[in-house]
């Protein structure tokens, strides 16, 4: 790659100048694009972690607005970050981040690859991306985007590589005084906006005359295709008690450190409500309404669920509940719910509207 580079060198900066100017003219107006500090591009970089732009975009603005700054997000609880996180998925992003939040507001925000590296939940990319766009360090970075464009400009999908070729654009434009914050940042959007996986748009392309794999007409060859998803399939089987006929909050539970998804609220399975309520399995202090069947994709787990809407009878559920679990309205904003019980309870609103308003 390198001998590559020498010989093409005052058409390599060409290039970089083109792409920059490309840049300029073509970048998406994105939330976070506006006032780059260290807290913003930190948060939207672990938002943007396997999640598309448009997703992220909403979350990121009631985010900030809710935790606008470093110390407002070290001193809230992780319940309250998870319950502005609720749907974006992927939760240890959320339960690293108010960690690693916490320790920024002791010690300060890193300035270095190394110190970054040493925080829950940042890696090689997204130390990268804090420390080019926010500081404006020549550092390489290896997303997705940026991992197809080189791939395709070198016709070559070793990761290695392809990081030394991040390297070498970074520190080749700083050289020339075009800024890592740009460089990096119009690799990225040209891949996610020019060099699509399918028919990449080479024709208005800043890097075309540079493209190895534009010259031999095979793009979309690289890079070479990654093992396919492996899907989890679960079946889960719940319960949604509504506590008697005069009062229709419901009982929820938060899952534990260790669980999947811990620290979301979720609804009790049979054996929970039989520790908590030693009379349920009776069958006679509680009356069943229906039940309905959902299915929801939450980051590589294909969630089957069966829900039991069912209702208690006089005072038998009322009352006190032990630690972790909690009596809500079904439509009880607040609360961290993960996708799937939003979903769950949406559809059990819509399928029994009489018992669950
Ligand atoms: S020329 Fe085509 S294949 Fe090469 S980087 Fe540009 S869009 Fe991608």
């Amino acid at each position: 790659m390198s001998k590559f580079i020498k010989k093409k060198n005052s058409q390599f900066f060409g290039t970089l100048r083109r792409l920059e100017d490309w840049f300029e003219r073509r970048r998406r107006i994105l939330p976070w694009r506006d006032k780059p500090t260290l807290y913003r591009v930190w948060i939207s970089e672990i938002m943007l972690q396997q999640t598309q732009v448009a997703t992220v975009i909403p979350y990121f603005e009631r985010f900030l607005t809710r935790f606008p700054d470093i110390e407002t997000l070290a001193q809230s609880s992780e319940d309250e970050v998870l319950s502005q996180w609720a749907g974006l998925g992927y939760y240890s992003r959320a339960r690293n981040l108010h960690r690693t939040a916490i320790l920024i507001g002791a010690r300060g925000f890193p300035k270095d690859r190394e110190t970054w590296l040493e925080l829950p939940g940042i890696g090689n990319y997204t130390a990268g991306a804090i420390l080019s766009i926010a500081l404006n360090q020549p550092e390489p970075i290896l997303d997705g985007n940026v991992e197809r464009v080189l791939s395709r400009v070198y016709r070559n999908s070793d990761k290695k590589l392809l990081w030394r070729a991040a390297d070498f654009f970074v520190k080749s434009a700083f050289e020339k005084k075009i800024a890592p914050s740009i460089l990096n940042q119009a690799l990225m959007e040209l891949g996610a906006t020019v060099c699509s996986p399918k028919k990449p748009a080479c024709q208005t392309c800043p890097l075309k005359s540079f493209c190895q794999a534009r010259s031999k007409g095979d793009p979309e060859n690289f890079p070479t295709a990654r093992k396919k998803k492996i899907w989890l399939q679960i079946q889960e089987e719940l319960y949604c008690l509504i506590a008697n006929e005069t009062q229709t909050q419901i009982l929820v539970r938060k899952r534990l450190p260790g669980e999947w998804r811990a620290g979301l609220w979720d609804l009790p399975n049979r054996q929970e409500l039989e520790n908590i309520f030693p009379r349920f399995s009776a069958r006679t202090s509680w009356k069943s309404l229906g039940r309905i069947e959902t299915r929801h994709i939450v980051t590589r787990h294909k969630i089957s669920r069966t829900t039991h809407l069912i209702q208690g009878s006089g005072a038998r559920f009322c009352g006190k509940v032990p630690q972790g679990f909690q009596w809500i309205s079904a439509s009880t904003p607040g609360l961290a719910f993960g996708s799937a019980l939003r979903r769950t309870l949406k559809k059990l609103r819509e399928t029994f509207p009489e018992a669950l308003q």
